[in-house]
């Protein structure tokens, strides 16, 4: 009923060229697996001619970041409207961003609201820190900043969520796919209880932090998990696929 999606966040790497090199390794690859959303976000700079190499083919195009004014006197950043002439998806709220950059949820909620009005599918990823999990606090933590990134929002159409636990990322020690399982059936839950159940039912959720080749099966096992955010392992064409072509398998229709 939902497409699986694996999805790769290539962060602040890979200049123009090797931008191209990569899609150039994959291409043929992804191209072959019809039962699964693959996308690739690589940074702004490479968006148009990274868009131009998979024209014509099944992979889809995400930015990683958004700005939630339309145009205007903002040295640097990028508005919807600029984004969606050139990808499907934004990745919005990313904990490096919360982190690095002091987003908070109010500014999460205005960019996902942004980007739905343009049409951009956002990819909202929400998850606890360390202290957080090992407080006991993760359901409260990911309820709250899930609520409070779709405050005022009365519509979904395309957005896909990512549970990505801090402690996960980039860390090489990935949750385990019962506990992951757990906590998207609870942000599940959370949709049904401010939309409905059939829209809950259609959100896809992704579990993201430390996924590779070696752990990918055991998250998209889980009946809760619907595909991957995948960080270091997407910048691997090799293994990329691999975890596409695994998820084509256990999950594919
Ligand atoms: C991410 O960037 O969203 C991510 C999950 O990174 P990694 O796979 O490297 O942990």
């Amino acid at each position: 009923m939902r497409v699986p999606m694996i999805a790769g966040n290539w962060k602040m790497n890979t200049t123009v060229s090797e931008a191209l090199e990569l899609v150039k390794a994959m291409r043929a690859g992804l191209d072959e697996v019809d039962n699964v959303d693959k996308v690739i976000c690589p940074p702004f700079i490479s968006l148009a001619a990274v868009g131009e190499l998979i024209k014509g083919s099944s992979i889809k195009l995400g930015a990683q970041n958004i700005y939630f004014e339309e145009m205007g006197a903002y040295t640097g950043e990028i508005s919807p409207l600029m984004l969606a002439e050139l990808c499907e998806f934004v990745i919005i709220g990313h904990s490096e961003r919360r982190q690095y950059f002091n987003e908070t949820g109010e500014i999460v909620n205005k960019k996902i609201q942004a980007a739905l009005k343009v049409g951009l599918k956002p990819i909202l990823c929400i998850g606890e820190r360390l202290e957080e999990n090992e407080a006991g606090l993760t359901a409260e933590v990911v309820t709250e900043q899930l609520r409070s990134a779709l405050t005022g929002i009365g519509y979904l159409s395309g957005l896909v969520i990512a549970y990505e636990p801090v402690w996960a990322i980039g860390t090489g020690k990935a949750a385990t796919g019962e506990q992951s399982n757990e906590t998207i059936g609870l942000i599940r839950r959370n949709i049904s209880e401010l939309y409905d159940k059939e829209i809950a039912q259609g959100v896809r959720i992704l579990y993201g932090g430390s996924v590779t080749a070696a752990n990918a099966a055991e998250f998209v096992r889980q009946l809760e998990i619907d595909g991957a955010l995948v960080g270091g392992a997407s910048l691997k064409a090799a293994e990329f696929l691999s975890i596409v072509k695994q998820t084509s398998e256990i999950r594919g229709h």
